[in-house]
């Protein structure tokens, strides 16, 4: 019996989707470290080139270990084609390109990864492309931003590092209704806990680097979206600009996706817990996690998310009280990445968003005090019982 890997469930389809295996019939995918490829005649090489016949033709536009990782991702996400980027920011910035030409217009959610606005407030601006940011909770706020040239908006929701939640399905309608399309950058969500494109998003991007990979070997990135906008927006932008993805790296993230449900389940429990005892300790100001009852998108996280992810971000009230936090922890460590195995927690005044000028951090209302952090994989009493104590000590 013929199965479909599309009927297959999630677990399924992380471990063996997109596999296809060589003459040797290895069980653990294959590593192909190749630029190029042969070809059997030069009226092959002919057909290979005009795309009449499929097939590898050089590594920058495609490579058969690449390939798996893409058809696995893309069958996780229930997307017609997902290709593969050297890094979430390759991913992110050819995404936003492919869509734009000089004199249109972007609308982004305000909250966004420190190098996703750099894109937007200083490239594109370069290339005459104008943009506004909006509080991305405020559907009004879209709505008002649309302009005749308006071709994209783009949210990252939940959006680092406060992990404010956008109704991506409202934001989606809005977008389309202005003829533009929505690109939602889901990496704190993860794939496992939210669907962007089947809520109405348009692309959705990845930085693979974080929960995929997720123990902190590789940097990676992925598009993904229906068949006919991947191919007239990005196809010639990806090979001729060369963001591809190594091959040794897309391996690692095959791999990676492999226990990526197991992981992303087991860290969002860890996380679910710990947000409940920051938030019941008397130095917290204030506990967000998309788990919990009091995040003020509950409403809009129970309806598009089916779990909270394993991100927790505090206020602890100042700088001095933050660090002290940090520099307590013991088992924790204190670093800027996150979805990986080893929990971590970071000042993202002093780090991931140093670059952002003080004025725009206040109006996402990230204040000194707060702490961002990455729940990991260790036993949940071991990382209560540090935090409790780095809590203690702030
Ligand atoms: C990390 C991150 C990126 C960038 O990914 P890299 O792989 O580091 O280039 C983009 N968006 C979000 C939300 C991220 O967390």
């Amino acid at each position: 019996m013929a199965e479909n890997p599309q009927d297959w469930q999630t677990e399924t389809k992380l471990v063996r989707g997109g596999m296809v295996r060589s003459p040797y019939g290895e069980i653990s995918e294959a590593l192909y470290l190749t630029q190029s490829f042969a070809y059997e005649s030069a009226g092959a090489a002919d057909r290979r080139f005009s795309g009449e016949e499929p097939g590898f033709i050089y590594q920058r536009f495609g490579n058969p270990t690449t390939q798996m990782f893409e058809d696995r991702l893309a069958l996780l996400e229930g997307a017609e084609v997902c290709r593969a980027t050297a890094s979430g920011m390759a991913a992110v910035h050819v995404a936003l390109q492919g869509l734009v030409r000089a004199g249109d217009h972007i609308v982004a959610g305000r909250a966004l990864f420190g190098s996703c606005r750099w894109i937007l407030s200083d490239w594109m601006p370069r290339f005459g492309v104008e943009v506004t940011y909006v509080d991305a909770t405020d559907l009004e706020a879209w709505k008002n931003a649309v302009r005749p040239n308006t071709k994209c908006f783009l949210v990252e929701s939940p959006a680092n590092p406060l992990l404010e939640v956008t109704a991506i399905g409202a934001v989606a309608e809005i977008a389309h209704a202005a003829g533009a399309k929505l690109v939602v950058d889901n990496v704190f969500a993860t794939p496992v806990f939210q669907k962007p494109l089947a809520l109405g998003a348009d692309i959705v991007v990845y930085s693979a680097t974080k929960h995929i990979d997720g123990q902190g070997r590789v940097l990676g990135g992925a598009i993904l979206g229906a068949e006919a906008l991947m191919t007239e927006s990005y196809k010639d932008i990806l090979r001729h600009t060369g963001p591809a993805l190594s091959p040794f790296n897309a391996w690692v993230l095959l791999k990676g996706l492999e226990t990526l449900e197991l992981r992303v389940t087991r860290q969002s429990e860890n996380a679910a817990k710990i947000a409940d005892v920051i938030g019941a300790h008397a130095k917290t100001k204030r506990v967000l996690y998309p788990g919990r009852p009091d995040h003020p998108q509950a409403a809009i996280i129970a309806n598009q998310m089916s779990g909270g992810g394993n991100v927790v971000a505090f206020d602890l009230g100042d700088r001095a009280a933050a660090w002290r936090f940090l520099d307590a922890l013991a088992i924790v460590d204190i670093s800027n990445n996150l979805g990986d195995a080893k929990s971590m927690a970071t000042h993202p005044c002093t780090t991931t968003h140093r670059s952002m000028p003080e004025a725009e951090r206040l109006e996402i209302g990230l204040t000194e005090g707060w702490v961002r952090m990455s729940v990991g994989l260790e036993g949940s009493g071991d990382l209560i019982r540090d935090v409790s104590r780095a809590l203690d000590a702030a």
